[in-house]
């Protein structure tokens, strides 16, 4: 079972923690977002993380030593390439440990530089994106976005087209308030999707892209999504 936190969840919540604890979010952002995920980890069990990479990490990007091992030791940890890509993203991607996939929106695909490919061809997921139906070519892998799918036809119907290139799931609920790219990830709040249906979700990599406006809120919604995915408490 591999279940986590994409580093998005909490992001409402990074000013009050960051005071409460000293964290230092101002000066380096990359290891104070972390030590906040490290910290959760205590209450929340999650043993899978997404990590957003985007421009604010560039100033201050050493990797503490805890920050390192914690990454290193978790059972799945992917990297969500955001923005245009014009970084030298190369550098920034080996400066982590093991990263099990690189995860880049579908319609950014052709802003990765061809460097990026011979290198890491295999470690790419491609993201359905919100209200563009996508066209997946059959050899590339995928990281589905339940939230984004909502938007593009019916969820289940389009997980079973896919699901033999699927590596990794994104929930979340689509804020139907925004007619726009980019969701605004809402929890799902007990009440989303039917799960069930959707055979082979369990044996894939859960990240839950929900923002939350508490940590009580991003425990029941954990809690929710373990239990409704993987059956478990
Ligand atoms: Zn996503």
């Amino acid at each position: 079972m591999k279940i986590g936190l994409s580093s998005g969840c909490a992001y409402k919540l990074f000013n009050k923690i960051a005071k409460d604890t000293g964290l230092n979010l101002e000066n380096d952002y990359l290891n104070s977002v972390i030590c906040i995920y490290r910290l959760l980890q205590k209450k929340i069990k999650f043993n899978a993380f997404e990590l957003i990479l985007i421009d604010k990490f560039i100033k201050h990007y050493d990797l503490s030593l805890e920050n390192y091992i914690w990454l290193k030791n978790l059972d799945y940890f992917s990297v969500h390439l955001m923005g245009e890509y014009k970084r030298k993203i190369l550098d920034d991607i080996e400066r982590f440990p093991y990263i099990d996939f690189l995860i880049c929106h579908i319609d950014k695909k052709n802003n990765l530089p061809p460097t990026f490919f011979y290198k890491y061809s295999d470690k790419i997921l491609y993201e359905n994106i919100d209200f563009v139906k996508y066209d997946f070519k059959v050899k590339d892998n995928i990281c589905f976005d339940i939230a984004h799918a909502e938007t593009t036809g019916d969820i289940k119907d389009q997980y079973v087209e896919y699901r033999e290139n699927i590596k990794e799931i994104h929930i979340s609920r689509h804020d139907l308030n925004h007619k726009i790219i980019n969701t605004h990830h809402l929890p799902l709040n007990k009440n989303m999707y039917s799960f069930e249906e959707m055979y082979g979700l369990n044996k894939l990599p859960i990240i839950i892209e929900s923002t939350c406006n508490s940590i009580d809120e991003l425990i029941k919604e954990f809690k929710y999504v373990k239990k409704v995915i993987f059956n478990k408490e």
